[in-house]
């Protein structure tokens, strides 16, 4: 950066400084949009144009796998209720596109932990009708050198998100067995 100045002295510095520090500050600190990064009102969220990318998953959806069914045969069935499988539930808050992969990414590989909230808050709505019913939450286990390169699970750090918004008792490691 290059300054044109007709004069400086001792308190002209002063100023100057102060003005420098604030505008640093506002460039580091202002609500940045999570996806484009460009300004915005509120921190950890995004701007009205990459919202519009997201799809949220809402209306009418399989009570079992999470995916949306179509609005024509509301009462159609998922071909998930004739496979076998392990979980009884499972919710989505969006789907799985370009704009979503984005965001997850960041989350995921470059420690963009900022979104955590949003996220949770996201989680909570579309797990609402089964999130009431859980005694316990955990998450996805991370394999131990994945955890050593990537230093966090952001599964787990979403997992505490939620526990702490919804009071309910956190298990970071569980065992399955048939
Ligand atoms: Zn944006
Ligand atoms: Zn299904």
């Amino acid at each position: 950066m290059l300054l044109l100045l007709p004069c400086i002295g001792n308190s002209m510095w002063k100023r100057l400084y102060t003005s420098l520090s604030t505008v640093l500050v506002w460039l580091v600190f202002s609500p940045h949009c999570l996806l484009c990064k460009t300004e915005t009102y509120e921190d950890n969220s995004l701007c009205g144009l990459c919202w519009s990318k997201l799809s949220f998953i809402t209306g009418n959806i399989s009570k079992k796998c999470g995916r949306p069914l179509s609005f024509t045969d509301a009462n159609a069935l998922c071909d998930c209720t004739s496979r076998k499988s392990l979980y009884q539930a499972v919710r989505s808050a969006m789907i799985y596109d370009e704009a979503a992969s984005k965001l997850l990414h960041n989350f995921k590989y470059y420690g963009n932990l900022r979104a955590k909230r949003i996220f949770c808050n996201w989680m909570l709505r579309a797990g609402e009708d089964i999130i009431s019913k859980a005694s316990l939450i955990t998450a996805v286990p991370l394999h131990r050198n994945r955890l050593r390169q990537r230093q966090y699970n952001q599964s787990l750090v979403l997992a505490r998100e939620i526990a702490r918004a919804t009071n309910i008792e956190l298990v970071s490691e569980i065992s399955y067995s048939e």
